[in-house]
């Protein structure tokens, strides 16, 4: 089922997402609706606060994207991105390895507005899967970028809260008005 986008002004949005203690089957749902939505929107990344749940729980897949490479380590050895893919990430410990480096970020809950976001260029991950099972990687490129952005999900942060204060000053009358639409729709209900 594809579930409604939380947009900028919703507060679930910023609220931090509760750890999942078990992959019911309730939450199986939940991440196959959230791959639904995701890929009807042709994003990225989904993080639950998107989709009105603040919950430790992201979707990623970065394989549409062809002009934005991303890299991949397990134990330590080069792998196929493709072999994580899609990806699911519950209750996620990210680690920054490298240096920050700037690129284009947009969210699918700020539509309409992109922005060069400076962030660690890699990431040691360690998460639970869909299964439950502990898993770990080193990712760098756009899936570090991607990764990184939806845990900031996870915790309440939104890559406004990152851009350069010039940057999100040019961006203040869209944000304004994105916000004061979102809390009239939520008056509403
Ligand atoms: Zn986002």
């Amino acid at each position: 089922m594809i579930l409604p986008i939380i947009k900028f002004g919703n507060p679930v949005l910023r609220k931090k997402g509760e750890h999942i203690e078990k992959v019911t089957p309730e939450i199986k749902q939940l991440i196959a609706d959230m791959f639904e939505t995701m890929e009807a929107s042709h994003g990225v990344g989904l993080a639950a606060q998107q989709v009105g749940r603040a919950l430790q729980l992201t979707v990623i897949d970065v394989r549409q994207v062809e002009d934005r490479p991303s890299t991949l380590e397990l134990k330590g050895k080069p792998a196929d991105v493709a072999e994580i893919m899609p990806l699911v990430l519950i209750n996620p410990e990210v680690t920054a390895v490298g240096a920050p480096t700037t690129g284009g970020e947009g969210c699918l809950s700020f539509p309409e507005i992109f922005a060069e976001i400076a962030r660690p260029e890699s990431v040691d991950v360690k998460a639970l899967n869909e299964k439950g099972k502990v898993i770990e990687f080193r990712c760098g490129g756009l899936l570090a970028r991607a990764v990184q952005h939806e845990t900031d999900h996870l915790n309440g942060i939104l890559f406004i809260d990152r851009m350069e204060r010039k940057t999100k000053e040019e961006f203040r009358d869209e944000l304004d008005a994105l916000q004061a639409a979102t809390k009239a729709e939520l008056k509403k209900k």
